[in-house]
């Protein structure tokens, strides 16, 4: 029987956001969500708001992270943000290698596994996203994809590192377009991920999260968190709307 791991729901915000809106939202989640009884829950914003982000949470329950995160050390690389600076505005989450930043800004698994190494060593939890296009789930190459991912960061740094970090599954074909996982089907892709990372180490599998992202919503969530490997969500659209996202918060354990 695995130990319960505590749950965990994120907000990316992707690239959305301003000032007032950001405010507004952040104050009502501080308000509403010591109700939930979430274990963890991180809002994700774009790099500009990190800091307005961390000071309107500061003192609640509310985790910060960031969405993305560079592999290179501070250096020449205009544009770029190192894992040391999503640190020092106090991210404790980073996403590594969404569907969005594979598909449109050419990141390859090893780049990823890179990634993930950065936020890594800087003391982040890197939040590894994993999933497959529409193509390769017709193809029924689900699990070859999954694992050839998660592969590119275990082969790098070893299962230890897994550790301090949350896989996300998230179908590309269910992020954005309402079209969400069976609750079933999303369960037999993170039992089959648990079992190849206990295959390095039982115990590392036994404590590791595994959330599930594409299309939750306040009316799916629990039958997706009720799955025994499902621990939690990794929330887009519904992130802005504070209702929507109280809402799968309050999903966990309800
Ligand atoms: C995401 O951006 O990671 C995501 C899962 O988006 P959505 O919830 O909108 O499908």
């Amino acid at each position: 029987m695995l130990p319960v791991r505590p749950a965990f729901v994120a907000g990316n915000w992707k690239m959305n956001g301003a000032l007032a809106a950001n405010a507004a939202l952040l104050g009502k989640l501080r308000m509403e969500l010591p109700e939930c009884r979430v274990a963890e829950v991180a809002v994700l914003p774009p790099f500009p708001y990190l800091d307005q982000t961390a000071r309107l949470l500061s003192g609640s329950t509310i985790s910060l992270g960031a969405q993305d995160v560079s592999r290179h050390a501070p250096g020449a690389y205009t544009g770029e943000v190192a894992a040391a600076m999503l640190v020092d505005l106090g991210c404790r989450y980073v996403l590594v290698g969404h569907s969005e930043r594979r598909a449109l800004h050419g990141e390859t698994d090893a780049i990823v596994a890179e990634k993930f190494g950065a936020a890594w060593a800087a003391g982040m939890t890197p939040i590894l996203c994993l999933g497959e296009t529409l193509e390769e789930r017709q193809a029924d190459a689900t699990l070859d994809v999954v694992f050839r991912q998660l592969e590119a960061a275990l082969a790098l740094h070893g299962v230890a590192a897994f550790a301090n970090a949350v896989l996300a599954y998230e179908p590309v074909w269910a992020i954005g377009t309402g079209l969400s996982a069976t609750p079933e089907a999303a369960q037999a892709v993170h039992q089959a991920l648990r079992q190849r990372v206990a295959k390095d180490d039982l115990a590392v599998a036994a404590d590791l999260r595994i959330i599930y992202g594409g299309s939750v919503r306040a009316d799916n969530a629990a039958a997706l968190f009720a799955q025994p490997d499902i621990d939690g969500a990794l929330v887009g659209g519904a992130a802005l709307d504070a209702d929507a996202f109280l809402a799968i918060c309050r999903a966990v354990n309800p």
